[in-house]
């Protein structure tokens, strides 16, 4: 076992303290990281306050996990020491059911095992990326190229790899008119990405405040959805519509945007079940849908793609002692657009 300070959550709903955590011993298959940067993602702060339901502390969060391998086990093939390496949502599955032998590990049927907040196979609990060092197979793990500074690459193994993989299920390209509701940490990365594949692209935000940004990030059109007249305007013509809110919405006005045959996919989830007309969906035979971060081989696709792209995440660099207001300004949204912490202060 090796001995790393972390910031951890101590129970449920309390502030984020220094504090010292084990990490086990390199084994055959593994790797060990030295951890440079660390995103925040929203859901560090769901679970952290038990939002999603009972959590385990102390909880260590970050899944946004980008450094450079210092040692490898025996059996390790795909890494050396000295490689830029990134570790996102997940640190291991069953690795035999059709979705993971398919490279879908995020929906494994037994369950993937969660890199923080989480127990792994042997029933310790995970701890994530807002510490010195992690220890994690090299099978979840995934190469950062050259091209990408480590600092604007953590945020992609969580919020890059969360709208990349529906963009390309759901066939974002040219062409293609893709929608992106909410201009925050998912949605300034889906319009990146939608952009980079060729789409046009549209932000559909509450107001029209972030509206410089979006256009500088790369949208071709912004709308606010606080204003009727949108919906009429946009009234099906659209191929796609992400959504990356999580506040709760009018399902069946925003589906009415979608041509026939439209997709309107969730990456962001209210916590209250919905209500819906099944006729918003039958009448133009229409999809409501979900999408999960990705496997380990999209993860790397869309690291390489954002590189081969020139695209990082627009991010704030904090010191760790900042984590506390970092989550305080993220509940506000008041980041642009994602905070990472720079692990050297831990
Ligand atoms: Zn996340
Ligand atoms: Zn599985």
């Amino acid at each position: 076992m090796t001995t790393v300070a972390a910031y951890a959550v101590p129970a449920a709903k309390a502030p984020l303290e220094r504090t010292t955590i084990e990490r086990r011993e390199v084994g055959e298959f593994d790797v060990l990281i030295d951890i440079k940067f660390a995103g925040i993602c929203h859901s560090d702060i769901h679970q952290a306050s038990e939002g999603w339901g009972e959590a385990i502390f102390p909880m260590v969060p970050g899944h946004e996990i980008a450094g450079i391998v210092s040692e490898v086990g025996s059996g390790v093939t795909k890494f050396k020491v000295g490689d830029r390496v990134g570790v996102g949502c997940m640190v291991d599955s069953c690795r035999e059911c059709e979705n993971c032998k398919a490279g879908e590990e995020q929906y494994c049927l037994k369950g993937m095992v969660g890199t923080y907040n989480a127990l792994d196979k042997n029933g310790e609990p995970t701890y994530g990326g807002y510490s010195e060092k992690i220890v994690v197979d090299e099978s979840f793990t995934v190469r950062i190229p050259d091209g990408l500074s480590l600092d604007v690459a953590a945020p992609l193994l969580c919020a890059g790899i969360t709208t990349y993989s529906p963009l390309r299920h759901w066939n974002a390209g040219p062409g293609k008119k893709v929608a992106v509701i909410g201009l925050g940490g998912l949605g300034h990365m889906a319009v990146k990405l939608a952009r980079a594949m060729g789409a046009e692209v549209t932000v559909l935000s509450q107001s029209l405040r972030k509206k410089d940004d979006g256009l500088k990030l790369g949208a071709d059109h912004y709308y606010a959805t606080s204003d009727p007249k949108t919906f009429e305007e946009l009234q099906g013509s659209l191929d796609l519509i992400i959504s990356t809110v999580s506040a709760p919405l009018d399902f069946g006005a925003f589906l009415s945007l979608l041509k026939t045959g439209g997709a309107l996919v969730n990456v962001g989830a209210p916590e209250e079940p919905i209500s819906l007309n099944l006729f918003s969906v039958i009448g133009g035979r229409k999809t409501l849908a979900g999408s999960m971060i990705g496997g380990i081989r999209e993860t790397q696709e869309m690291l390489d793609f954002c590189a081969e792209h020139g695209i990082g995440s627009e991010i704030e660099l904090i010191s760790a002692s900042e984590i506390n207001d970092a989550y305080e300004r993220v509940l506000n949204s008041d980041v642009r657009y994602r905070f990472v912490i720079d692990t050297a202060t831990i």
